[in-house]
């Protein structure tokens, strides 16, 4: 199977890699336990020694199926799904990383992975917040006792590119675990491994399910990384290659221990909606770059943020990475005089929700909302005014979402 496209390989895989009753998907189990017929064989479950599912916590065959199709996007040697993408995370920072060991971070994060790497700090994880669109800032923030480097590839709002090659490079020379969250680009765009990443993190309820009707998350394992590098993977975890240790102990502790389990229904609905991810994905991507170009020229937006347009400060490194797809997400500020609420209240396709990589269009006023909680200086220290707009582009028709924003944007009081 690892010889064809994207989509082939993904709409193909349930049946060929195991056929029930030649059901063309993976069957939904409900099953919560598992029962063997020896005591041997459930004791060789337990421990690893023969394949097979032991409680409906750690997974089943449902979710395991999901698991192969990302590893397949991802060209991993191994997932593990989660119910979130945030559980997703929790379980790599608190399943790997122990007080006072020291992590570098992106400061161009997700609102909700920032209030998480907070949390993380005051159990005792030092934290160093970096511009990471440029390595030598990465390079600089290490310390002896630095185990992670964490960033996205894509920024969540602000769209920033990261570094991605060259902190890659910098992490394998160092044997650092680096970990690249790929929700805004997917492994349509660009696959995690390309960039060197040990682990990456997909929140599935965005573009990989697509359909705003399913959250998951999961973290899959490029086999770049040998954890014999890594001090904290417990002896017992020490099974195999070495190369597949971390997720093992991503798996016990973080699923097993944590319980963030995805289960067998969203699973099923998240690897049916995963099948068009391309598609969509492509028209998501052409019509974000359309409605960003005009939006860019409209007399009352003051800025855009999109990778695809000339002016974003990583456009070319946008373009060297992800091959002229930008993906679906766009910063777009407001002249200070419009009123933002107003225009907002005016349109009449995108609606007005949060979320991303949704077959919809989706829009909400970043301060007033994601970012209220945070107060206004830490939103001044992340570029966040109060006319900044989150968009995130969906399959509509073309014509009707720029013709949407536009009758909105001349419509607004000032
Ligand atoms: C949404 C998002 C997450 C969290 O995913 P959920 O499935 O909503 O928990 C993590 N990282 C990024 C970049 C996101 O956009």
């Amino acid at each position: 199977m690892s010889d064809f496209g994207f989509t082939t390989q993904i709409v193909h895989q349930d049946h060929l890699a195991h056929r029930e009753h030649g059901a063309i998907f993976q069957p939904i189990h409900p099953s919560t336990e598992f029962a063997y017929a020896t005591a041997e064989d459930l004791a060789a479950v337990f421990q690893g020694r023969q394949a097979g599912f032991t409680y409906g916590r750690t997974g089943t065959p449902t979710t395991a199926a999901l698991e192969a199709k990302i590893t397949a996007m991802e060209k991993g040697i191994g997932t593990v799904c989660f119910a979130t993408g945030m559980a997703a995370l929790n379980a790599i920072f608190f399943a790997l990383l122990r007080q006072g060991d020291h992590l570098v971070a992106s400061k161009y994060v997700f609102g909700n992975t920032n209030s998480l790497l907070l949390t993380l700090g005051s159990l005792g994880v030092e934290i160093t917040l970096v511009d990471a669109t440029d390595a030598s800032q990465v390079e600089a923030a290490i310390r002896p006792n630095t185990r992670m480097v964490f960033v996205e590839t894509i920024a969540n709002p602000g769209t920033q590119v990261a570094d991605l090659k060259a902190i890659g490079d910098l992490c394998q020379t160092r044997k650092l675990v680096y970990v690249v969250d790929s929700t805004l680009s997917s492994p349509y765009l660009r696959r995690g491994r390309d960039f060197g990443a040990s682990l990456v993190i997909n929140s599935l309820s965005k573009h990989i399910s697509g359909h705003g009707n399913a959250l998951g998350g999961a973290v899959t394992q490029t086999g770049l990384y040998d954890w014999t590098h890594f001090p904290n993977i417990y002896e017992q975890y020490h099974k195999g290659e070495s190369n597949t240790w971390g997720l093992l102990q991503i798996k016990k502790k973080g699923l097993r221990d944590m319980g963030g389990t995805l289960s067998s229904d969203v699973a099923h609905r998240i690897a049916a909606g995963a099948e068009t991810m391309a598609l969509r994905m492509d028209r998501i991507c052409s019509n974000a770059l359309a409605l960003a170009t005009v939006l860019q020229a409209h007399p009352r937006v003051s800025r855009v943020h999109y990778p695809g347009l000339a002016s974003h400060a990583q456009h070319e490194r946008a373009t060297e990475f992800f091959g002229g797809l930008y993906g679906g997400l766009m910063g777009v500020e407001l002249k200070p005089e419009v009123d933002v609420f107003d225009c907002l209240n005016h349109l009449k396709v995108a609606a007005l929700a949060t979320h991303l990589g949704d077959n919809r269009t989706l829009v909400l006023p970043a301060a007033h909302t994601i970012y209220y909680e945070m107060g206004p200086e830490r939103r001044a220290l992340m570029g966040i005014s109060d006319g900044f707009l989150r968009i995130s582009v969906g399959i509509e028709d073309e014509p009707d979402l720029i013709g949407d924003f536009t009758q909105a944007l001349d419509a607004a009081r000032a």
